[in-house]
């Protein structure tokens, strides 16, 4: 590649960014003071040292590179439009980046282009009557918001009440300012967009759990959501990123509200917090997919499929100096995780230091992996006294074990015996087609986002757990047929097995709870190769169980071997 990309800011996004760069010898050269975080890993003479925002430095990095990207949208994008017509591309679009950088702009454009929004009002002061008529419109609480340069919550202030309104002037005086109406979501979801000079491309929908207002988490895929919901986040956020024009990365923040409902948070035109799982998880991460989108170099969609669940936790600098290096350390010592520092010093309280990936065959153990380290992460925050023990986490459960009635569970116990034999994480649920629909149908729409891999369902009668089980889920669902008190079984098995062509369930012997468990470990023995080497050792136990009683029979005849069994 003979391409030099100049890259407005040379912070931890920049520096990811350089990482890309140099793996496809693509010469990055960042605008930030000497030794940013970018610099830092790329030696070349042609860095500009001064800010972003100075409209010589940014003629300066135009005059010296091929196309122009951003890596903070707080940059003088008049400039930026100025060096574009002067013939120095750049992505995504200056008009793009200014209507962005102004949140109350970029809110006023997302509703506009017909994009669901929280409810925003403008301000045209912000003095007391001024907020005042805001929460008598609103009502309170509602979030006061810097228009310009707001990040990591520095900009935001939640007005509780008429009498915090002083408090929220003093906390952002002298900034413009707008409003937002309270939203109380269920949760955070964040979307990353990739728009090439031909697509628009998405990563899957993952879920951002923020404290103090910063970004803590990331899930990756979203946990507890269903696929419809994840499909709608993608949507949606295709839908926003396609009315801003200029390719590369673009971040939707998206809350979910309880009615399932979907809104805009916020965009931002470049590589995101939410999008850093993406450097172990997928084949192309968000920077790889920013420079061949700005380059315009091929980007296969299937490159941005995750190869496993990640989770991704923030490095954020505590109180005293040096004091997140704790979780660096436990870190280093915790198999899965890769570790990023960014070059920052020995960090301030909540300064984004680093981060760490984990990612894992299922949620459940990247979760189960993670949690000692959100411990740490929390002690460092001091949201955890430095004296409270490490939580003791179980892993979350793959398979799902359900049954229409606690009858079942006799015919059941043996499959949940012989999965915990196989070190098979599951749980038993009682939740019936016929008598709680409305639980039954939430549960399995929502069984995949929550980590399930299989779901196992026995039922007698007339038997529609299995199939309507199935009707919610792409999960495979595996039917036990249960013998009833006034029926052989048979009535099950049929109503299980005669499921109409388009919602597969696999079933097995009547009340053969045991084949149930194996076929399960059989399929999560597909993707995990610890699964499938317990199902051998079951199988070769068998096989020396039946070898030994052959053994046996030979050795004292059939005679005798019966009478031992009537012992
Ligand atoms: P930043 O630029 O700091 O990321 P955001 O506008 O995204 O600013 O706000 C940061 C966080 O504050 C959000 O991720 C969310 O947790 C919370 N927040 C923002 N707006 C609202 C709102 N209208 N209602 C409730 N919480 C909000
Ligand atoms: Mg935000």
């Amino acid at each position: 590649m003979n391409k030099t990309i100049g890259v407005l800011g040379g912070g931890q996004l920049g520096r990811m960014l350089a990482e890309s760069a140099n793996r496809l010898n693509i010469k990055l050269v960042a605008l930030d003071k000497p030794a940013a975080p970018a610099k830092q890993i790329t030696a070349h003479g042609a860095h500009v040292d001064g800010s972003f925002k100075d409209p010589a430095s940014i003629r300066a990095l135009a005059s010296a590179v091929d196309v122009l990207t951003i890596e903070i949208e707080h940059v003088d994008a008049v400039v930026l439009a100025e060096v574009e017509a002067a013939g120095t591309p750049v992505h995504p679009a200056p008009s793009t980046i200014r209507l962005i950088q102004d949140k109350f702009e970029q809110k006023r454009h997302l509703r506009a282009a017909g994009i669901a929004v929280p409810d925003f009002v403008g301000l045209e002061s912000n003095s007391m009557e001024e907020l005042a008529r805001v929460g008598d419109l609103l009502g309170y609480p509602y979030m006061l918001k810097s228009r310009k340069e707001a990040y990591d919550g520095r900009g935001n202030f939640p007005v509780s009440s008429r009498d915090s309104i002083p408090a929220a002037q003093a906390a952002l005086a002298g900034r413009p300012l707008y409003a937002e109406r309270w939203c109380p979501f269920e949760c955070e979801l964040a979307v990353i967009v990739v728009q090439t000079s031909t697509d628009t491309l998405t990563y899957p929908a993952v879920e951002t759990v923020h404290a103090d207002s910063i970004c803590k988490l990331v899930y990756a895929p979203a946990r507890n959501i269903s696929t419809a919901t994840a499909a709608a986040a993608s949507a949606l956020a295709r839908r926003a990123v396609a009315s801003f024009s200029g390719r590369g990365i673009f971040a939707v923040e998206l809350f979910l509200q309880p009615s399932g409902d979907l809104l805009v948070n916020e965009i931002a035109p470049r590589p995101h917090n939410s999008g850093h799982w993406t450097i172990e998880a997928c084949p192309l991460s968000q920077f790889d997919a920013h420079l061949r989108a700005v380059l315009d170099l091929p980007l296969p969609p299937s490159s941005l499929l995750p190869r496993e669940p990640a989770i991704m936790l923030n490095i954020l600098g505590g109180a005293a100096s040096g004091a997140h290096l704790a979780l660096v350390d436990a870190a280093l010592a915790t198999p899965r995780c890769s570790v990023h520092l960014y070059g920052k010093g020995p960090g301030t309280p909540g300064r984004k230091m680093g981060h760490i990936t984990l990612t894992a065959p299922s949620m459940s153990e990247a979760s189960a992996l993670m949690a000692p380290l959100v411990h740490v992460a929390d002690q460092i925050a001091a949201r955890v006294g430095a004296d409270v023990p490490p939580p003791l986490a179980a892993p979350a459960p793959l398979v799902a074990v359900i049954m229409g009635s606690d009858s079942d569970l006799p015919t059941l116990a043996p499959c949940l015996d012989l999965l915990e034999k196989l070190d098979i994480p599951a749980d038993a649920h009682v939740t019936s087609a016929h008598r709680t629909p409305a639980e039954m149908a939430s549960f399995a729409s929502r069984a995949a986002q929550r980590g399930y891999k299989v779901i196992i369902a026995a039922a007698g009668g007339a038997a529609h757990l299995p199939g309507m089980a199935a009707a919610y889920t792409p999960l495979p669902v595996i039917g036990v047929p249960v013998k009833g008190s006034s029926t052989d079984g048979m009535d099950s098995l049929l109503s299980i097995v005669q499921m109409p062509r388009g919602v597969p369930v696999a079933t097995v012997a009547i009340g053969n709870g045991v084949n149930a468990a194996l076929l399960a470990a059989r399929i999560l023995g597909v993707h995990d190769v610890r699964v499938r080497e317990r199902v051998e050792r079951y199988a070769s136990e068998a096989h020396a169980e039946v070898r030994g009683k052959e053994g046996r029979l030979e050795g004292m005849g059939w005679r005798e071997y019966l009478q031992g069994m009537k012992k």
